[in-house]
């Protein structure tokens, strides 16, 4: 199964993905988790410091991509979960998103995709031209992270926009919404219903999250180590993983246009 987890910039996709993949794990699947950001962070809380992107890796090989192996690539982390970053060019040279589309070849080649019950592609933001498209061209599911607020929801309705034209061609479905960083979700329970679009589950805005990341770990490994989760945080990322494993079948969703979104989020915000 192939999951990709799109959003807006900072609203946690990597947060949600890195934590979603130990929970496929625990529940006994083969997870490759692949950051595909060229901020190389997405897998960090994973393989606990910045492995060498994909990038790094075939400037040193001159861009002969037949030298590159496997271990050179891929990382083991936490809990069985092994890890990928594709990088980018540095800023203002090249294309980001012809990166992630080589990237998504040199696996292939390789013969990866055989190997893992699960691939989670942590993609960059709400961008979906490019290279940055072939994630969801490649994708079964796609999980769309948002806040409470219009602005992530607004992205939320871009990308649904794009699974909508992307499936009519490729088989990518939308698996749901997972709400992030919020205790209310009014404004998203407005917008899901609005679209035909299932939230999986809604991640409270939570300290022990933001000290993962600044931990470079991720909840289950505190977790392990006797240090939380309070709050049972660990059992939201679980249940994001049940649900994907069911293997939810395809909604028909419809997304609004852009002028839409502004006046079903003002009109609910103000009852
Ligand atoms: P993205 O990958 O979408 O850019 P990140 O996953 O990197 O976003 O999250 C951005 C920042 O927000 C990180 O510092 C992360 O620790 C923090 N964060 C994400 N989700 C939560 C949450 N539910 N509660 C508190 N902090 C969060
Ligand atoms: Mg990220």
């Amino acid at each position: 199964m192939r999951i990709s987890v799109y959003g807006k910039g900072g609203i946690g996709k990597s947060t949600v993905s890195s934590n979603l993949s130990v929970a496929l794990a625990k529940r006994g699947k083969k997870v490759l988790q692949i950051g595909c950001d060229p901020k190389h962070d997405s897998t960090f809380t994973i393989a606990g410091k910045l492995i060498p992107t994909v990038i790094d890796v075939l400037e040193e090989e001159n861009y002969k991509y037949e030298e590159i192996d496997e271990n050179d690539i891929i990382f083991p982390g936490y809990g069985g979960v092994d890890t990928v970053e594709a990088g980018g060019p540095a800023p203002g040279l090249g294309c980001g998103g012809y990166v992630v589309g080589e990237v998504v070849k040199l696996l292939h080649q390789l013969d990866v995709y055989e190997k893992y019950d699960v691939m989670i592609f942590d993609v960059l933001e709400d961008v979906v031209c490019g290279g940055f498209s072939v994630p969801l061209q490649q994708s079964d599911y796609v999980c769309i992270v948002t806040a409470n607020d219009f602005d992530s929801l607004f992205a939320a309705n871009r990308i649904i926009t794009s699974i909508k034209e992307k499936s009519k061609t490729y088989p990518v479905k939308l698996a749901g919404i997972i709400g992030n960083r919020t205790d209310i979700q009014d404004l998203i329970d407005v917008y899901a219903k609005k679209v035909g679009a299932p939230i999986i589950n809604v991640v409270p805005l939570s300290e022990e999250i933001r000290m993962s990341r600044v931990n470079g770990k991720t909840l289950f490994a505190i977790e392990e180590e006797g240090g939380g989760s309070k709050n049972n945080l660990t059992g939201n990322f679980l249940a994001i993983a049940d649900y994907l494993l069911a293997s939810p079948e395809k909604i028909e969703i419809e997304p609004l246009g852009d002028r839409e979104v502004f006046s079903l989020l003002r009109k609910s915000s103000l009852e």
